[in-house]
């Protein structure tokens, strides 16, 4: 059986693993931690969110693998649920680490993440940018220092408008509040678990096709050994195990991270901040209110639409590339 931990995993391969069954999926899993716990010598962490993905590992961990021992590590970012923090408390040898700075310093230094990580790196890029740089170039045109044309490298045409649209973007936030404080805890902890699994984005298949699930030679080990488990295989091994988890997906959320995250949220499925206001309405108005979120969620938004418009060939109005008046000056937060 091919080893996890060669890279260049075929799209066909990928496919075959999402096919196995529950029982090999956990044999395999299990294979990879004690591959994992092996190689460090026992001094390894299961980064815990509270999440069902980081549940079902750490159970895996702990109780399938049998290290009892292994410590949890929670990144407390200052945004996360009270339910699901609640939730975390609960569970044993959970170490919680908080990052240097919050949200708000967040936004008013870098600036706000919004549509996808990728996204808000390169808006971000050009908005910083001094002069005709060839980062701009690559961001604005897609053409690469070489002269070939990087589709990848290009922001997409319906986002570019974000660029002057009168508040900063940035894909900080995720460093700031999470990466760091993990990296930090890392060090004390040992290299950690993750529960990613490579169907939750293009960026994680593609991770997984290139590292397998012990990516023992990135410059941060990790790793992800639920990997190539499906969101069925993470419920249905919670039912089987009878695995107590947070309170908060029986309260209609399918999520347990950051309460008011904009990455996504422009989505016309989505609907986490309707469900916000019903569940957190002090929170949901602290995001109107303070914080200035909806008002950036509605150029988000409006640039989206817009794209579905043309897409649908019907009349649409032209979303302005210059800045919005409603939103003069690089940060649209309020109050103090
Ligand atoms: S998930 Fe969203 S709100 Fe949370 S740290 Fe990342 S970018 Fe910030």
């Amino acid at each position: 059986m091919m080893s996890h931990s060669k890279a260049a995993l075929t799209d066909e391969e990928l496919k075959a693993r999402y096919a196995w069954s529950l029982d090999r999926k956990i044999e395999e899993s299990c294979d990879r931690i004690v591959d994992w716990h092996s190689r460090f010598g026992g001094r390894v962490s299961v980064s815990f969110s509270g999440g069902l993905d980081s549940t079902v590992l750490l159970d895996l961990v702990r109780n399938k693998c049998g290290y009892p021992e292994v410590p949890a590590v929670f990144s407390n970012t200052g945004l996360e649920f009270p339910e699901n923090v609640h939730f975390v408390r609960s569970i044993p040898n959970v170490h919680e680490i908080r990052p240097r700075r919050g949200f708000r310093q967040v936004i008013e230094t870098f600036g706000y993440p919004v549509v996808s990580k990728r996204v808000s790196q390169y808006v971000g890029e050009v908005q910083r940018a001094q002069g005709e740089t060839a980062t701009k170039r690559l961001r604005l045109t897609g053409m690469t220092s070489r002269g070939t044309k990087s589709r990848l490298g290009e922001i997409p045409d319906v986002w570019k408008p974000l660029i002057d649209c009168g508040f900063r973007v940035s894909d900080q936030c995720c460093q700031v509040l999470k990466k760091e404080p993990l990296a930090r805890a890392m060090k004390i902890f040992g290299p950690p678990f993750v529960g990613t699994r490579a169907e939750e984005s293009m960026q994680r298949e593609l991770s997984y096709k290139q590292h397998g699930c012990n990516a023992y030679h990135m410059q941060s080990p990790r790793s992800t050994p639920i990997a190539f488990w499906t969101g069925q295989d993470i419920r249905e091994y919670i039912k089987q195990e009878s695995l107590p988890y947070s309170p908060l997906y029986d309260m209609g959320y399918d999520r347990s991270g950051c309460m008011w995250c904009l990455l996504g949220a422009h989505h016309a499925d989505d609907n986490r901040f309707e469900l916000l206001a019903k569940t957190h309405p002090r929170v949901y108005a602290f995001c109107r209110d303070r914080l200035g979120l909806f008002d950036v969620l509605d150029v988000v938004e409006r640039l989206w639409g817009e794209r579905y418009r043309r897409r649908t060939k019907k009349a649409a109005p032209t979303v302005s590339p210059s800045p919005n008046p409603a939103l003069a000056g690089f940060c649209i937060l309020k109050g103090g």
